[in-house]
């Protein structure tokens, strides 16, 4: 081995001495719910596919459509010549979707975070993040250039005196990022209250639907649109890879947040457009979650949450989220419970360090609309069985 891998290899040997070395699973097949990966047939509680969109077909015909008329590739980056009919059909029906005047697509819910945060804030200004947030969020903030403060998990006071204490600094902008459903813990933010924190002392808020999109609200738009809200969040994000089935990030909000992002957001100006399948595909989810069907899915899988809470020690009541933690601790505790649970064919992935604090090791279940009551049950009965395993 030469010096540069010698020096990689060791500290990989460091990550798989703390049992935080991660690998890459083969997924061979998907059908629905299941999934074969490293030649097993497994349940999948991994996904974030949480109405079972990801292989409905209307999805799929709509992506075929789209290579079929528009081609595998969108050929340039969206200012060039890559801005095709279908991201703006799907922006249009995005701003429709949460009310906004204007939306804007990014490839990825990552790329629509780093883009986004640093046209909003760079030197001179003052981020406020929740502890919890999404690793985008945190990456987008660093990078910005913006003086940072974090305040603990969803604590308003704590929030407020760090809103006092940007407002003595006579910050030209204080930006507060937070999420509607906080993706390894499944719980919700405050929002109505965080809302009425950042209007009085005259803050942004930019806050991440990634894991309510789809699944809250009247015809899915999410939290902030359920609690009231939306109209005074001045950036609502997302992701297009989550409920709503296909891949991509969005940013809603008004029409000069767009234009304002098309010339300042530098992951959407300096990147190839998102595919055409990708862009149609979404259109489509974006337009199912608002139908009928799209309702019954949501309901479905709150049958489940409900179904499932109990068993894993959550309270019955408030189906907040479709997001079951089971917090075990030490890392490798997380992965023997994991590994006892694939032994049972289902597919739960621990989650560790750095995707959550050390020791707070946790099996990450999300459930989707897809799974049977049989399946949840499946998943109830082997939690049961494994959790205290040795
Ligand atoms: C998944 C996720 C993202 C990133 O979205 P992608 O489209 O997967 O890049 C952003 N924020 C949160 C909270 C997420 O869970």
């Amino acid at each position: 081995m030469n010096a540069f891998d010698q020096s990689l290899a060791e500290q990989l040997a460091a990550l798989e001495a703390q049992g935080l070395r991660r690998q890459l699973r083969n997924v061979s097949a998907v059908a629905g719910t299941r999934l074969v990966q490293d030649g097993r047939s497994l349940i999948n509680f991994a996904a974030n596919d949480y109405l079972g969109l990801a292989t409905h077909p209307a999805l799929r015909e709509a992506a075929q459509r789209a290579i079929s008329d528009f081609g595998a590739g969108s050929g340039a980056a969206r200012l060039l010549s890559g801005s095709l009919a279908p991201h703006l059909e799907l922006e249009e029906a995005l701003a429709a979707f949460k009310g906004t005047a204007a939306a804007l697509s990014f490839t990825s819910g990552y790329a629509a975070a780093i883009g986004t945060v640093g046209a909003l804030a760079g030197r001179g200004d003052v981020i406020i993040l929740d502890k919890l947030v999404h690793s985008c969020l945190v990456d987008a903030a660093r990078l910005s250039g913006a003086t940072l403060r974090v305040f603990r998990h969803n604590d308003l006071a704590r929030l407020e005196d760090l809103l006092e204490w940007s407002t003595r600094q006579g910050a030209r902008t204080t930006l507060v990022i937070t999420e509607s459903v906080f993706s390894m813990d499944g719980d919700c933010a405050p929002l109505r209250e965080i809302v009425e924190s950042k209007d009085r002392f005259g803050a942004w808020l930019m806050l991440d639907e990634a894991h309510a999109t789809g699944l809250y609200g009247p015809g899915g738009q999410g939290l902030a649109s359920e609690l009231g809200v939306a109209g005074r969040v001045e950036v609502q994000m997302g992701t297009l890879g989550k409920a709503l089935g296909a891949a991509g990030g969005y940013i809603a909000g008004s029409r000069v947040l767009v234009d304002f992002l098309v010339n300042r957001a530098r992951s959407f100006i300096f990147s190839t457009a998102p595919v055409p399948a990708q862009t149609a595909a979404a259109l489509a989810g974006v337009s199912l979650v608002q139908t009928p069907e799209g309702a019954e899915r949501r309901q479905r899988l709150w049958e489940r949450v409900a179904q499932a809470r109990p068993a894993m020690g959550l309270p019955a009541t408030a189906a907040q989220s479709a997001i079951l933690p089971l917090i075990l601790g030490p890392e490798s505790a997380a992965l023997r419970v994991a590994e006892a649970l694939r032994e049972r064919g289902l597919y739960v992935p621990a989650i560790r360090y750095p995707t959550v604090a050390r020791n707070q090791a946790r099996l990450r279940i999300s459930l989707s609309a897809a799974h049977t009551a049989e399946d949840v049950a499946q998943l109830t009965d082997a939690v049961a069985a494994v959790r205290h395993t040795p």
